[in-house]
């Protein structure tokens, strides 16, 4: 993601970026929730809502920081979420959608997860603005929690021998 993304040189940019980021992951998680519930796994299903929860209070963060702020304009497609073995940039909302075992969800929820996590990692290294470094520091820690907590989900023995998911299509019933 630095590849294509130029430096963050001001707090007002980073809160831009920080809040575009976390609303796109509050809506993911929503839908992967809903996906999980629709799978009748509710453990999986009420992680993505924590996830979830911690992304909408990230957001409600950055806004309170960015109050009296005049946030500039930033490509949102820089931050739409991906998802692994996806062209970079690819909308994969419809796989977040549709059929999906609970490590495909959780292994979605990874990658972004630790794009998140890459993408602030970086921002605290390379921005010119001390107090960029350290407001982007902070939320680098705070994605790295939520890789650990996916990590230990996907490291669980009956998740990682689950077999996958039948299409849940209804069943051709016969009227009456
Ligand atoms: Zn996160």
């Amino acid at each position: 993601m630095s590849d294509n993304t130029k430096i963050i040189e001001s707090v007002s940019e980073f809160l831009a970026h920080a809040i575009a980021m976390e609303d796109e992951s509050a809506e993911h998680y929503e839908m992967l929730a809903d996906s999980m519930e629709i799978h009748n796994n509710d453990e999986v299903a009420s992680v993505f809502r924590k996830l979830m929860k911690y992304s909408e209070k990230h957001a409600d963060e950055v806004h309170d920081l960015a109050e009296g702020m005049v946030l500039p304009n930033i490509a949102p497609w820089d931050y739409n979420w991906n998802c692994p073995d996806f062209p970079e940039g690819g909308d994969c909302s419809e796989m977040v959608n549709y059929l999906m075992t609970a490590r495909q969800a959780l292994d979605i929820a990874m990658h972004n997860e630790i794009r998140g996590r890459d993408f602030y990692a970086w921002v605290a290294r390379e921005s010119p603005d001390a107090e960029v470094r350290r407001l982007a520091g902070e939320m680098a820690d705070e994605e790295q929690e939520h890789v650990d907590l996916l990590q230990t989900m996907l490291e669980r023995k009956d998740l990682s021998s689950e077999p996958p998911l039948e299409d849940l299509d209804p069943p051709n019933m016969p009227e009456g």
